[in-house]
């Protein structure tokens, strides 16, 4: 059959049929150069420039310029919108017939009024298909816009990809014209073009690969490209290759169409809303020609977003996730980090998410879906049970720098115990063209051979969105079962994981967190926005109880819910996995910032008409009254400042119940217990009765005393409080990476501006204060303060950053050893080594924590708690805090300008439990909240029995105007029984999951002093409580 001589010239054989399919070599005479025949140019093409983002009816009205092809148009972030006339010849008849357009940026084809396709020559979609086959019936003069916005797929970096964008780039328009489009020629392309990907990913190994390599060689023979009749010979010769089928032992790849958008990154938010439309219609255009091409989609704030501002488009997708094609997956509001948002807030990723995916489509979702994300907490799996999802899909860990994840398909245990079924599809990206090579990893690279029989390719351009293409479609479609590459099936995330959890028993367990061995800078780059995150989810939690509280205490009070849950939103939208984290550009860094002043307003706002709801207003002249409010679940004796009185702030010790008000009365006892003493060398001493600090000039701690037990935390001879300054030079992601061989750099900062002098000497408080310069016009000024009853010594710091790859540290070497150091995060903590004796042990030299970290022996030890940061390292007995980063990409402005934040040290006796770290990290973040009113004996709303446990959240339920919804935790990592007492009028109670779904499987056991609730280790239970 083959044409005959065939020299046994592997390489020949093989280039011959490459320049055959070339798009640079022989398109003269190959069969590429004849994709394309006859052109026709345009009727006309006019242009509007505008410098916002307008809707559609509004850019119409505008008035077009001419214009051509070869002009450009910016800058940056503006948005041109073509209006283009076109007439098809009549001759064109039984051709398929495209506007074919190529230019920069991002474009979007309008047709009577409506979105229709999306076109980026970087995401290979440069054809508008007008007609599959010209029929004299269709209208063959058509009016189109092309809104085309200024930014690329990946926005418009200055140099590099990730690089700050250059805000004066032209977007130049380098074709539109109408063009046949020779379908025939396509297929056949397509048939070479995996021949020749099987030759070559199988190698000289595999006898298949030869018989490819003949096959593609004979079709070169048989196919004269000026002669299309000659197509079909050639074409058979590929279908029979394809045909000839595996056995039935072969992996099965499960492809599904998706489509990464970063909800902000290289971009603003504002134009990830039209990435979402331009992505997502040019795949509805895909599903209505492939029935069977299915779609996974994620975040529900993407699909809020195209609700509001492309309703047609909105319906169409709602008509495809019907029939099965358009799958919602993932069930959170965004694609959040893995790691910085509070347990508080990672419950209601999902909340927001799973709500606005059953209202919207009936259902909920049932894979939680994070392939791009920076690391995974091991109280992920326990919140992804209660709501709904036991199953879960990344691949992010094949970024590790060090060591090699050794799971693909495995069962990821949490804390608590809680296993969820997870796949990392083992092509390593979420971003596959269905090309052979993708296919030929995914089993390559499969680290659960013969454990699990079943991958996920996910195929679409993506990140900055893109998605799929007629292609990439084309290109699995031929290899559904083709012998020697895996079977490949158009499947879905809930088809992959049935049969994932169907054959499982051969599957690992791996238990803890899903620690990422890379962007470790990003637990501490933008620290103003990790310092938003933390105050308004306090905030929030605070606006929560406060107006629960009300709404029980008082009539008409009204739970301020929609605008609770837009404040929500906001704070969850800016939990993106590349907002909070810090490496987004600086346009976005200024939507963030101001997303969280929004919520600070607002929220401040609706937490003061809480509390003043909860007493009786004071009488007109009585208008020192001040009453205070603790949202936390235990009693707490502080210090607070009264504001507005002379210079110095003045300062009352109040006692306030759990979750409850007080009056701010004059407390005498304790008046004196503090004081602060400068000695002749200049040294400090600051005691409380608790702890007695010295400081030397420079603000350092020369030693700080556990009075009850005479007991040294700092190492002898060393500072605490040492500020330290590293270079900071990574090898590539400049916002996100942190690399090991900073730890080389260290500096200790010791220049004095002003030396160490006393702000208060005695009395309720003693502070001291201090300047340092770290360099240049970068300066440290710190308040050391001790709090009468305060167990830690508090640093109110305030830096101003000017620097450039710089890392700013606090360390604290203690008189402590212990193998293993103790870190909080989302409800509960876990240990990280302090060690590096394995590769898993030094490639966590950075590491990411919440409000507290322990070192502790038998019987001692020591917490560094903090307000605002993240990043923490632990190594032998040096306590280091990380406090601020200087990278220049992707914001070249990142961090530089002053911050405020604060952070304490607390030495104590006994496990960190019983010491109540955990409850004075709440205190340091949850501040008691002053405000003017009367209250007429002190009252507590609800108070739980076992310190071990913690009344996390109290908010009103879900849509629900008659319940309360409480969240409560075991938080030492210990089985307990504990007893909710509450002074609220409350009718029922019930459990129910983080959907706020009651469980009546589960009764409420009810004893006369409150509900009586038991607890696993870090289990997180909550109740409905239905009020009166
Ligand atoms: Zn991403």
């Amino acid at each position: 059959m083959y044409h005959q001589p065939v020299l046994k010239n592997r390489r020949t054989l093989l280039e011959r049929a490459e320049k055959f399919i070339s798009d640079i070599y022989f398109t003269d005479c190959n069969l590429r150069g004849r994709l394309f025949g006859d052109t026709h140019p345009l009727e006309s093409i006019t242009v509007f420039l505008s410098e916002k983002r307008i809707p559609y009816s509004e850019a119409v009205q505008q008035n077009f310029q001419p214009c051509k092809v070869g002009d450009a148009f910016g800058p940056t972030w503006w948005t041109c919108w073509f209006k283009v006339v076109l007439k098809i010849p009549d001759g064109w008849r039984g051709k398929e017939v495209h506007l074919r357009w190529e230019s920069d940026g991002e474009g979007m084809v309008w047709r009577n009024d409506q979105p229709v396709q999306g076109l980026t020559k970087e995401g290979e979609k440069t054809s508008y298909i007008l007609s599959e086959c010209l029929k004299d019936s269709e209208p063959h003069g058509i009016t189109l816009y092309v809104e085309l916005a200024c930014n690329g797929l990946f926005g418009a970096g200055q140099g590099s990809m990730i690089a700050a964008p250059d805000p004066n780039r032209k977007f130049t328009l380098q074709k539109a014209e109408l063009v046949v489009f020779n379908r025939d020629v396509r297929e056949l392309l397509t048939d070479f073009e995996m021949l020749v990907d099987i030759v070559k990913l199988l190698g000289e190994g595999e006898q298949r690969g030869f018989q490819a390599l003949f096959t593609a060689n004979e079709m070169v023979n048989l196919c004269d490209p000026a002669n299309p009749a000659s197509f079909a010979a050639a074409r058979s010769l590929a279908q029979k290759f394809f045909a000839q089928k595996n056995g039935e032992s072969q992996h099965v790849v499960h492809a599904m169409g998706h489509c990464h958008i970063d909800s902000a990154w290289l971009w603003p938010y504002e134009e990830t809303i039209r990435k979402c439309a331009r992505s997502w219609v040019t795949v509805i255009r895909l599903m209505e020609k492939n029935p069977e091409f299915v779609f996974t989609c994620s975040q529900a704030q993407q699909f809020q977003w195209v609700k509001s501002w492309y309703p047609g488009l909105f319906s169409e997708i709602k008509r495809f996730v019907q029939k099965g094609q358009f799958i919602p997956v993932g069930g959170t509001w965004v694609e959040m980090d893995g790691n910085l948002p509070s347990g508080e807030s990672m419950v209601r990723q999902f909340l927001y998410g799973q709500n606005f995916f059953k209202d919207e489509f009936g259902h909920y979702c049932k894979e939680f879906w994070l392939p791009d994300t920076f690391g995974y907490s091991a109280q992920l799996p326990q919140i992804m049970k209660g709501c709904e999802i036991s199953r879960f899909l990344t691949q992010k860990l094949s970024w590790n720098l060090v060591n090699t994840f050794p799971h693909n398909t495995f069962f990821w245990e949490g804390i608590d115990g809680t296993p969820v079924l997870t796949h990392f599809p083992p092509g390593n990206s979420y971003e596959m063209k269905g090309k052979v090579e993708d296919l030929i990893n995914t089993v390559k690279n499969n680290k659960d051979k013969g454990r699990a029989n079943h991958s996920a390719v996910l195929f679409g351009f993506g990140d900055g969105g893109g998605g799929p293409t007629q292609l990439m479609l084309d290109r699995l479609q031929r290899v559904r079962d083709t012998d020697c590459l895996p079977k490949v099936q158009m499947s879905n995330p809930d088809v992959l994981f049935s049969q994932l959890e169907s054959d499982s028993s051969l599957l690992c367990t791996w238990v803890g967190e899903l620690f990422l061995e890379l962007h470790n800078g990003t637990y501490t780059t933008q620290a103003k926005i990790k310092l938003g995150n933390r105050q308004c989810e306090v905030l929030l939690h605070d606006v929560e109880v406060a107006s629960c509280l009300a709404l029980c205490k008082r009539d008409r009070f009204t739970y301020p819910a929609c605008k609770l849950q837009e404040l929500w939103r906001l704070l969850l939208l800016n939990q993106f996995h590349d907002v909070i984290p810090g490496s987004c550009i600086e346009m976005v860094v200024e939507d963030a910032l101001q997303y969280y002043d929004e919520i600070r307003t607002t929220g401040s706002r609706l937490l003061l008409a809480a509390c003043e709801s909860l007493g009786t207003s004071p009488y007109k002249g009585a208008g020192s009254s001040m009453a205070v409010l603790n949202t936390l679940p235990w009693e707490r004796t502080e210090v607070v400042s009264l504001s507005g009185e002379g210079t110095q702030t003045r300062l009352a010790l109040v006692r306030v119940p759990s979750v409850g008000v007080a009056q701010v009365t004059e407390m005498t006892e304790h008046m004196d217990s503090v004081s602060v003493t400068m000695m002749v060398d200049g040294t400090i001493i600051m005691e409380n009765g608790l702890l007695k600090a010295t400081v030397d000039q420079r603000g350092r701690l020369m030693s700080l005393l556990l009075v009850q037990t005479n007991r040294e935390t700092i190492s002898e001879g060393c500072f605490g409080n040492q500020f330290a300054l590293f270079d900071d030079v990574p090898l590539y992601w400049d916002a996100w990476d942190v690399m090991d061989y900073h730890l080389q750099t260290r500096k200790p900062v010791i220049e004095l501006v002003e030396p160490a002098k006393i702000v208060r000497s005695k009395g309720l408080q003693g502070s001291v204060s201090f300047s340092l310069r770290i360099s240049g016009n970068s300066i440290i000024r710190q308040e050391i303060i001790l709090d009468a009853c305060c167990p830690y010594i508090k640093f109110n710091t305030q830096v101003d950053w000017e620097e450039a790859h710089k890392f700013l540290k606090v360390e604290f070497p203690v008189q402590v050893r212990s193998p293993n150091a103790t870190y909080e995060i989302q409800f509960g903590h876990l240990q990280r080594p302090t060690h590096r004796n394995t590769s898993w042990d030094w490639a966590r030299f950075e590491v990411w924590g919440h409000k507290w970290a322990d070192l502790s022996e038998h019987g001692f030890g020591v917490a560094l708690l903090n307000d605002s940061k993240y990043g923490y390292s632990i190594h032998e007995n040096i306590m280091t805090l990380s406090l601020l980063r200087a990278p220049k990409a992707p914001d070249a402005n990142a961090d530089m300008g002053c911050h405020n934040f604060t952070y304490a040290l607390m030495p104590h006796t006994g496990p960190f439990q019983e010491a109540s770290v955990i409850q004075y990290a709440y205190n340091l973040n949850f501040p008691l909240r002053v405000y003017h009113g009367v209250i007429s004996e002190p009252w507590s709303a609800f108070s739980v029995n076992s310190p071990a446990v913690i009344l996390e959240t109290i908010k009103q339920a879900e849509r629900r105007e008659n319940a309360l919804l409480i969240r409560l935790y075991e938080s030492h990592g210990s089985s307990v029984t504990a007893t909710l007492s509450a002074s609220l009028p409350l009718k029922e109670a019930w459990h129910c999951d983080l959907l706020e779904r009651p469980d009546s499987s589960i009764p409420v056991s009810k004893t006369t002093s409150g509900i009586s609730l038991t607890f696993k280790p870090f289990q997180i239970r909550s109740v409905l409580l239905i009020i009166q």
